[in-house]
């Protein structure tokens, strides 16, 4: 902006922009004017800048007031970077050019409207009037000139920037409480969602367009049909509905504007309590994080709300179905206590199993992309914690299909009605919201006719723009028409008689139609959670069948018992068999080895692993019969018996040397069944004979014994 915008200080003599104040006064010397004079302008917000012209004009009236000062124009700097820019924000560059400037010596004055208000926070205001002292740099608003290095001034200047900033405290103090009360009083409106208005005394009303209303409740009755905003947001956009949006400001403030949906409007739809018209106030906090420059919006717990007033304003929904959707929203979340939305696998309770055990919802894994399983989470949170065991997808669905389909029958016809009637409501629906787009696009363009007709044919240049409009208005109508056209086919004829009875057929085969190959795996689901809350299921460690609950809508439980397919050796039914052939093969003095193919001829299966069994895997029966290795079986010495290592110490010779007197027959011993080792009999008189022989063979010098030893 340039001086040339700016009023003169003689253009508006009363309440204008002269400033006068500082005219003459003795602290400004040639030192001063040597330097540049900076004017410093700011406005905190854009919406400050456009209505508070006046207070703009008068900080751009310093220019002139520098040059009264005896400033030549030319030296005085205008710095209005910041215009718009909060003083909260630190990255306001305006304000560092000015500290830049200052401290480079360039300023003699710096002259700002109310000088403390230029900073907003009292850290700024000091070290600016610090620096301002070290390079002699003076202070100007329109009550004076300041020296920083004159006591009096200093703290002239101390107790402004205190004042501004208690000044500014009290004001937002002030303001929030008046925001509080409106609030608790159910009258703070700064927005109303899409369906209601704001009338210019404050008071919200429902949106007096009809096509308006009827969209914002055809996504509340869609959404509880389909249950999540996702398939909402499909089904909108793929039927073409437009959202009617008024604009909150601006030019066009308060005009219907039709535009398609967007995901984030839908979820703020219908988490918004106003719907089931409720007044809240205080639903989000600001919520600043460590490396993020704004802080994040965050949605409170109803609890947490500062204001909600129930039945203070018209409704689109109960309230009983607002928490219903709230509910329904958190279910979809996918998060340890939500469901999940049904998504496309082939499990058909992911979300709904819940382990008994610990509480915790199970998860659903696939193992190569088709087996499905459901394992406890709980181990990812409580890694301490032994994992609980989980169960076959396949054997748990089915359980649970069966029970569905024998809860089905009785209510299958009546369910076949009530399709028929929701399919029916919904025509009617679309196409009442066709009638409305229809009858909007023929009034627009009639009205474009009107006008266009009603202006005189002399005022040609008016008259090709209405033209235009008018044709704009017909171009819409067709192409509405021609959508109009393409739903009508889209939709089909309806269902006859005999299609309705068809359908009444099929109703009473609901298995048929549950199994048919058309029956994707979600609409499956979907079914399953209409019916069933949750099944629990119990499994103890190790255990061949499981406890189910099915925790059926309406607070009904069913109780079964599922059985299992072996997941270790604890679980196969034929263990205890198995076990004793182990132990019979075991007493026969067969290795390890030759165990396992005895019980790979008498037909075992070894559980888990592929093929037949291994030697590694009768040890490991072995060891569950608490038949370890063989050395360990403490029946295996009989009375009098050694083992080599242990009678070799007892004579104080080597292992080796009494291994060789056995062999030679020296020693009488016998080998075990299993291993071969040997094991020596020797009663404390044969002890005593092996120990003189031991004694004989050192003393003789040929290092034999003198006759050839008999064993006693
Ligand atoms: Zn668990």
């Amino acid at each position: 902006m340039s001086a040339i915008d700016m009023p003169a200080p003689t253009a508006c003599p009363a309440g204008g922009p002269t400033i006068t104040s500082g005219l003459g006064s003795p602290k400004i010397h040639d030192r001063h004017r040597d330097r540049l004079a900076i004017v410093y302008i700011r406005q905190s917000t854009n919406h400050q800048v456009l209505e508070h012209r006046e207070s703009l004009a008068r900080q751009y009236a310093l220019r002139d007031y520098a040059e009264q000062l005896g400033w030549p124009a030319e030296r005085i700097l205008v710095i209005d970077e910041d215009l718009g820019r909060s003083g909260a924000n630190s990255q306001r560059s305006g304000f560092q050019r000015l500290l830049a400037e200052v401290g480079m010596a360039h300023g003699g004055l710096v002259l700002a409207l109310e000088a403390s208000r230029l900073c907003r926070s009292n850290k700024d205001w000091a070290h600016l009037t610090e620096t301002c002292g070290f390079w002699d740099t003076l202070l100007g608003d329109q009550d004076g000139i300041y020296d920083p290095n004159d006591i009096n001034d200093r703290m002239l200047l101390g107790l402004k920037g205190t004042m501004s900033e208690l000044e500014l405290g009290l004001m937002r103090n002030r303001l929030d409480r008046g925001r509080q009360n409106k609030a608790a009083r159910g009258e703070m409106f700064q927005k109303v969602p899409i369906g209601y208005v704001k009338r210019p005394h404050g008071q919200v009303a429902l949106d007096p367009d009809e096509q308006v209303r009827a969209v914002v409740q055809l996504i509340f009755s869609k959404y509880t049909e389909l249950g999540s905003v996702h398939q909402l947001f499909r089904y909108l956009i793929a039927q073409k509905v437009q959202m009617g949006i008024r604009a909150q400001e601006g030019p066009n403030r308060g005009q219907l504007q039709w535009r398609p949906p967007r995901l984030p409007t839908l979820f703020q739809m219908l988490r918004n309590p106003m719907y089931a018209g409720a007044y809240a106030y205080g639903r989000f906090r600001r919520q600043r994080s460590p490396g993020k420059a704004n802080p994040a919006v965050k949605l409170l717990p109803m609890e947490q709300w500062k204001v909600l007033l129930r039945d203070r304003l018209p409704a689109y929904i109960t309230w009983e179905q607002y928490l219903a959707n709230r509910e329904r929203a958190r279910q979809n979340r996918t998060c340890p206590e939500g469901h999940g939305a049904a998504r496309g696998g082939s499990a058909l309770l992911p979300g709904l199993v819940h382990c008994a055990s610990c509480g915790w919802r199970m998860s659903t894994q696939y193992q190569h992309g088709r087996n499905g399983y459901y394992t406890c989470t709980r181990f990812r949170h409580e890694p301490d914690v032994p994992a609980c065991p989980g169960i076959s997808a396949a054997l748990l669905d089915q359980l649970v299909e069966e029970q569905l389909l024998r809860a089905l029958e009785p209510a299958a016809l009546e369910l076949s009605r009530q399709a028929f009637a929701d399919v029916e409501r919904e025509q009617t629906r679309l196409r009442q919201h066709w009638r409305q787009r229809l009858e909007r696009a023929a009034y627009d363009a009639e009205r474009a006719r009107r006008q266009y007709q009603a202006v005189e044919p002399e005022n040609r240049l008016v008259a090709r723009t209405l033209e235009q409009q008018w044709e704009e208005a017909l171009r819409q109508q067709r192409q509405i028409q021609e959508d109009h056209d393409r739903f009508l086919t889209s939709q089909g004829a309806r269902p006859s008689a005999e299609q309705y009875r068809q359908i009444e057929g099929l109703a009473r085969h609901l298995p048929d139609v549950w199994h048919a190959p058309q029956t994707t795996p979600q609409e499956k689901k979907e079914i399953v959670r209409c019916l069933v809350e949750r099944v629990k299921v119990t499994r103890g460690r190790g255990q061949i069948q499981a406890d189910v609950a099915i925790h059926w809508h309406g607070g009904n439980v069913t109780h079964h018992v599922l059985h299992l397919r072996a997941q270790g050796y604890d679980d196969m039914p034929d263990r205890q068999r198995l076990l004793d052939r182990v132990v019979h093969w075991r007493g026969r003095g067969c290795t390890a080895e030759a165990i396992a193919v005895h019980l790979n001829d008498e037909g075992f299966k070894p559980s888990r692993r592929r093929g037949g069994f291994t030697g590694e895997i009768v040890q490991e029966l072995l060891h569950l019969c608490g038949l370890g290795a063989e050395s360990n079986d403490p029946g295996l010495l009989r009375r009098h018996e050694w083992r080599l290592c242990d009678l070799a110490r007892e004579l104080g010779i080597d292992r080796k040397r009494l291994h060789a007197w056995v062999q030679r027959g020296w020693a009488s011993g016998r080998q075990t069944p299993i291993h071969k080792r040997w094991l020596v009999r020797a009663d404390p008189r044969e002890v005593r004979r092996l120990k003189r022989l031991a004694a004989d063979i050192d003393a003789s010098p040929s290092g034999r014994p003198a006759s050839k030893p008999k064993p006693g």
